[in-house]
């Protein structure tokens, strides 16, 4: 079913009456809409792939997008990209959305809202407390990204490859699962990560190899994970999966007795058997070629983590100096990581500094030696993570047979708006404003540009342009008037404005050994204060309004999350281990930083780590929009009906909110008006030459176009004739095609 000719109250009827009856997806002109069934739906398998790759089948599907993927990069010779997104709404909307849901399902009389949680609406405040005490325990729950990029990495493996390689593909996905995704308070399985995968095809056509890539890993959540939630799933699926002779040799314990992991008071997951997934995991490490003996060292790296929030500290002099407390935590670490109990003394309890050329030692307080543990916990476990990547890719790497063309997955991370937004939140949002500008590019620009430079009749369609709200992250010019700006740089001789972003701020102010999270917000207010995607708040806090909504930052944490240092002790120690995966990890580290003297603020830190987090991920967002720049887009938005995890609850407001903000509406409303199949006349005259009755060899291509089109009475309102191309509204193509060859 095609929305293309509907008005926005049609196309919620159409997306609400298609889900009830488990048609989860629905095309809104180009882009395809899936609405999380939260239940298993009779779509997928062998016999639908085929009937889609026969065409027998052509309702919208993950299938048929992955589809026209492998079609189009056949066809045109040009690389395709599969960009699976999604859009979140927090707590607060959260109630308000599952409140509506319930009345809705139990076909109560809608009700205004009670203005404060639990409201003065007498008959429905028990539902109100069960909803509320329900959602806490189950939360809401993912939109279904990751579901969807897997659905249609099956597809393209099913075209085969040979030797396995689309097995292994497939295979990759358990295994960063198990160590990139854990239980939130909104998804049972949520990705804390962005992926993206790139799928090699030969010039056969045939399946040859992949690359992962992937963004920005959430650390914190080794050593510290809120109450309802779990830390990553391999913590808990070693812990009950382990065979007895590795449980020995890792001196395992019950999940429930390490520190890291008791916080959160969580351990399982309904309907989830951690053991089961464990040997699930290992049998997937196999396939990719992970040797026994990596795997050894993975798991021992995992317990290494866990043991290490375990080993605790004896305060020795009364200002709070401590020495770690030699007992079992203690011993299991240093035997794992092979390190001896002096060095882990060391690195956890004193740190070399230089101080005005000088080198000391200086002790560290309580404080400060926890969170040198927990860095290095993080550390360890980041390294793993990276490791395990890298190694997949070594295994599905195509080396030189790589000629052909490729398919990328993309599963990021959607909009994040909560009560408390952090550091996290800010470079996650900021990764969708770019993919949001990637979208309006394609389906609003680039199209009505071309229509444009073609000579074609067309009335503007305007959309939500996000640029202001980049710009604020990137290069926000400051508006002080010209004198001012004359003054703040000068660049070889000629005043230059300095372009003052947000992520160029924070940084500036990182490396500021005296700043503070209030210094930054402080500078913030002063710097951007008239950038209208921009507000700043009392104390530390500043609002941004994004595409998808404003946005309440609190910058709490934000330098130290955006340095996030690991100290040249942590480092020389790591690389003095006998455990390989953090041995390599370390030197690598230790050999990019040579010249350590270059680093004015940060003397004990490696070279390595002179780019902050949020540096780092601009980079790498950067190269992702490139790359995707190169490919031809096809777009998938993943939608939430509700947060309560649960099937057949349609909450028609949580979906209009996601549809809005993720820009679907419009796409509707420019597919119905624009012609979104278009064709050169070459081609069509190629095409469809030969079927005309007069002979037209000697005309040039776009008078045989027009002479098809005459001859086929097609209705003059169904396209137009531009320089170089014919435009069609949506679906004349297939219909011209048809008629052409019934004739
Ligand atoms: P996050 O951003 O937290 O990673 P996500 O958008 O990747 O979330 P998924 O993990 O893909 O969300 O989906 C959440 C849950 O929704 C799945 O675990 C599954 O139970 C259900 N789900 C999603 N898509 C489908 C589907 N097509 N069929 C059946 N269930 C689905
Ligand atoms: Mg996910």
């Amino acid at each position: 079913m095609q929305l293309s000719y509907l008005s926005e109250p049609s196309v919620l009827y159409n997306l609400q009456y298609r889900y009830s009856q488990d048609m989860i997806y629905t095309k809104a002109g180009p882009v395809l809409v899936a609405v999380n069934p939260f239940k298993k739906v009779a779509l997928y398998g062998n016999e639908y792939i085929k009937a889609y790759r026969n065409k027998t089948m052509d309702s919208p599907h993950v299938y048929a997008i992955a589809d026209s993927a492998l079609r189009e990069m056949k066809s045109d010779e040009v690389n395709q990209s599969i960009i699976i997104s999604s859009h979140y709404k927090g707590p607060t909307g959260i109630l308000k959305y599952a409140w509506l849901s319930v009345i809705q399902k139990l076909g109560l009389e809608s009700s205004p809202l009670p203005t404060d949680a639990i409201g003065t609406h007498q008959p429905y405040n028990l539902i109100y407390l069960i909803l509320f005490f329900y959602m806490v325990h189950h939360g809401e729950s993912g939109a279904g990204k990751t579901e969807t990029a897997k659905i249609a990495m099956q597809y393209l493996a099913s075209l085969g490859g040979g030797s396995g390689i689309e097995y292994e593909i497939l295979q990759t996905n358990p295994i960063l699962e198990a160590f990139g995704n854990a239980k939130t308070l909104r998804n049972d399985n949520s990705s804390r990560f962005g992926k993206l995968i790139e799928i090699h095809f030969s010039t056969t056509g045939r399946i040859c190899g992949a690359m992962i890539q992937t963004f920005l890993l959430e650390k914190s959540r080794v050593v510290q994970c809120a109450v309802g939630e779990r830390s990553y799933h391999i913590f808990y699926q070693l812990c009950a999966g382990a065979p007895t002779t590795l449980r020995e040799k890792l001196n395992l314990k019950k999940v429930d007795e390490y520190k890291y992991l008791k916080q959160s008071c969580c351990y399982s997951i309904a309907g989830v058997d951690d053991a089961e997934m464990f040997r699930a995991v290992t049998e997937a490490m196999n396939i990719v070629h992970i040797s026994k003996e990596d795997q050894d060292n993975v798991f021992a790296m995992v317990s290494a983590v866990l043991w290490l929030g375990d080993v605790s500290f004896t305060i020795i002099d009364n200002e709070n100096h401590v020495e770690i407390t030699v007992e079992e935590a203690a011993e299991t670490v240093s035997r794992l990581l092979g390190c001896s109990i002096e060095d882990l003394n060391l690195v956890l309890s004193k740190r070399h500094m230089k101080v005005n050329n000088e080198n000391i030692v200086q002790k560290l307080t309580l404080t400060q030696a926890t969170d040198t543990r927990d860095a290095l916990a993080k550390a360890l476990y980041a390294s793993l993570f990276e490791w395990l990547v890298e190694q997949i890719n070594k295994s599905l790497s195509v080396g030189k047979r790589r000629t052909g063309r490729s398919i990328s997955i993309l599963d990021i991370y959607g909009f994040e708006s909560f009560d408390k937004n952090s550091f996290e939140q800010f470079c996650i949002n900021y990764a969708n404003e770019r993919l949001q500008q990637h979208f309006n590019r394609h389906l609003f620009k680039l199209e009505q540009e071309e229509y444009v430079e073609d000579g074609i009749d067309w009335a503007k369609v305007e959309f939500e342009d996000n640029q202001d709200c980049l710009n604020l992250f990137e290069k926000h010019w400051e508006n002080k008037g010209g004198i001012y700006n004359w003054l703040i740089t000068m660049d070889s001789g000629f005043p230059t404005k300095k372009p003052l972003g947000l992520l160029s701020l924070l940084d500036e102010e990182s490396t500021f050994p005296n700043a503070t999270d209030l210094t930054f917000a402080n500078k913030l207010k002063q710097h951007l204060d008239t950038n209208s995607c921009f507000r700043g708040e009392r104390g530390k806090a500043f609002t941004v309004r994004h595409y998808a909504g404003e946005v309440a930052y609190d910058t709490s944490g934000f330098l130290e999350k955006n340095r996030d240092l690991l100290h040249m002790d942590s480092i020389q120690f790591l690389a003095k281990c006998k455990l390989s995966i953090p041995q390599t990890f370390a030197s690598k580290m230790l050999a990019q930083s040579d010249n350590l003297e270059s680093i004015p603020y940060r003397p004990s830190v490696a070279d390595s780590q002179k780019l902050s987090v949020a540096m780092k991920f601009k980079g790498q967002l950067f190269q992702l929009m490139q790359r995707l720049e190169s490919t031809t887009p096809h777009f998938i938005r993943c939608i939430k009906p509700n947060n309560l995890q649960l099937p057949a609850i349609y909450g028609q407001e949580l979906v209009l909110q996601q549809l809005k903000c993720c820009g679907v509406l419009e796409v509707v409303r420019i597919s119905r008006s624009g012609y979104p199949t278009r064709m050169t006349h070459q081609k069509f005259a190629r095409r469809y030459g030969f079927l005309l009755l007069e002979d037209v060899a000697s005309q040039d291509p776009l008078s045989v176009s027009v002479a098809i089109l005459h001859q086929f009475n097609i209705l003059p309102e169904m396209y137009q004739v531009g320089y170089t191309k014919l435009f069609f509204r949506t679906g004349q193509n297939r219909q011209c095609t048809d008629l052409l060859l019934s004739s």
